[in-house]
């Protein structure tokens, strides 16, 4: 029996090819313990308990007022067991203990409390304009929910993004099946026993660890998914799309990253210099929407490049538990590998390595994949490390010459998921209208909220998640229209003649 099970149809199981895998400690390359591995059969049954589930109304059939309820019984269930949730995910994750505890667990009780709260709304029917044309009618707008959802998501945010989707697939009515990342799937399995003891009938959520050429292909092709939610790179995004349009899925992406931060001539330094760090280096900069590119002004470019290395020099890597550290280990000795390479890259394209560049391994940090905080200044527009998502930490400063500039530059991307102005209120406003991406934050950085919605420019995705206009992403829009006038003689179609004018 594997350490940590498949749920499906309210129940743990092992795969049905009895074949499991480890989940690592990024801090310390140890096994966690063994995890059953979906496959492509495994997968197909969790769409079957959900595609049942679904049909027979046992939760699409509620009252949206009494799903809500739910939700908030699964929100306390993640605050109740929040110690225990937020230890797993440091350890399975390299979430420092700050990020495990405010993001991922804070993050999944907003996420479930906000939805408790936006369900309701999908109770009322939506009034439409009224027409009197060609007869008298009255006209409404009804939500339903989509049907079987599925949902595959990524390593950085694992018991968050699995809160994102449960939350709005379960709060429409809907039922999921989720498929964890297989290098972070042990929250996702402790939070199915949250759901199951608030309530959650079988089979509405299922949750499926495994790779994605066997379970994850199987998610996003089975004719029993109606609706796929995913959140990963943009290469595998594209493979999505393409086969969710064989039922022609409703797809949601949320896809890789380059985002600008425009430092501004009147910003307030002293904030901006630690805001521009949090945005590229919050968890080891493995993160969708990493400020990646900082744009600087040629009159405080030295100053600032200074700045930057000089205060990333107070950040503390190490093991993600250890009390006291800012920053933890990347995922995996892969993404070590990519991260390390594109540094070379970096360097061997000309750009000036300020600080940082190398792997970290003293201190007993060997086992682990630790990066130092790194900086490249003297960086151009062309370079591949201004262009392509990194997913680590490492920061391209590039120069700007006047704001039209800056924005030319910010722009200049197939990516548009975010980003961030730096500057006295009004200007930076001005700025930020001119940004192309779906999250822009004035004198802050990666703060997502339930209530907001979220999602990419361009090949950042497509579609929009959380807020109400994420929310309604989960359901089908009906249009009811009701005939007022009775009479047969008013009808167009009777006895199929054209009325006279
Ligand atoms: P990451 O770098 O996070 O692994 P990917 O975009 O490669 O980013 O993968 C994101 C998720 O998508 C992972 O959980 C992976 O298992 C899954 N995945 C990978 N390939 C496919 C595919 N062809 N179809 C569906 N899911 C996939």
């Amino acid at each position: 029996m594997a350490d940590f099970q498949l749920f499906i149809d309210g129940a743990f199981c092992d795969a049905e090819s009895g074949e499991t895998f480890d989940t690592i400690d990024p801090s310390t390359g140890e096994s966690l313990g063994t995890v059953a591995k979906a496959d492509r059969a495994d997968a197909a049954r969790a769409v079957a308990a959900a595609r049942v589930a679904f049909d027979d109304g046992r939760w699409s059939a509620k009252r949206a007022s009494e799903r809500a309820g739910v939700l908030k019984a699964v929100a306390k269930g993640v605050k109740d067991r929040a110690g225990e949730l937020a230890e797993w995910e440091t350890r399975d994750t390299g979430a420092t203990v700050v990020k495990a505890k405010a993001a991922d667990v804070g993050g999944a009780m907003f996420w479930f409390r906000t939805m408790a709260e936006f369900a309701p709304l999908l109770d009322e029917p939506e009034a439409l304009p009224q027409t009197m044309a060609p007869g008298p009618s009255y006209n409404y707008l009804q939500r339903d929910p989509v049907g079987v959802c599925s949902a595959i998501i990524p390593w950085n945010f694992p018991l968050q993004m699995a809160a994102w989707k449960i939350s709005m697939a379960l709060a429409a009515g809907n039922t999921i099946v989720l498929k964890p990342a297989p290098q972070t799937p042990v929250t996702a399995t402790l939070l199915a026993e949250i759901l199951r003891d608030a309530g959650v009938p079988d089979g509405v959520v299922n949750i499926v660890p495994g790779p994605g050429p066997g379970a994850g292909e199987e998610l996003v092709s089975n004719a029993g998914v109606d609706r796929v939610s995913f959140t990963g790179s943009t290469e595998v995004g594209k493979q999505v799309m393409r086969m969710a349009a064989g039922t022609v899925k409703t797809t949601t992406l949320e896809l890789g990253g380059k985002s600008a931060q425009v430092l501004l001539d009147d910003a307030d330094l002293e904030l901006a210099i630690d805001g521009i760090l949090y945005g590229i280096f919050f968890h080891a900069g493995q993160v969708c929407t990493a400020g990646s590119r900082l744009l600087v002004g040629d009159a405080l470019h030295d100053e600032v490049v200074e700045r930057l290395v000089a205060r990333a020099a107070d950040i503390r890597v190490g093991r993600a538990g250890d009390r006291g550290v800012t920053m933890g280990p990347l995922i995996s000795a892969r993404q070590l590998e990519t991260v390390l390479g594109y540094i070379d890259v970096g360097a061997k394209e000309g750009a000036t390595l300020a600080t940082g560049g190398e792997q970290l391994t003293a201190d007993g940090l060997d086992a682990g994949f630790f990066v130092a905080p790194t900086i490249f200044s003297d960086v151009t527009p062309d370079m591949r490390i201004a262009r392509e998502e990194i997913f680590g930490p490492v920061l391209s400063v590039l120069r700007y010459s006047d704001t039209d500039d800056a924005v030319r530059i910010a722009n200049d991307t197939s990516y548009g998921l975010a980003g961030a102005v730096w500057g006295s209120p009004s200007k930076a406003q001005r700025v930020a209208s001119r940004l192309q991406a779906g999250t822009v934050w004035v004198n802050d950085y990666h703060l997502l909220n339930p209530k907001y919605p979220f999602g990419g420019y361009k090949q950042s995705g497509v579609g929009r998640e959380h807020g109400l206009l994420g929310l309604l992403e989960y359901t089908e829009a009906k249009h009811v229209h009701v005939a007022i006038d009775q009479s047969r003689a008013s009808k167009r179609w009777f006895d199929m003649t054209v009325p006279q004018a």
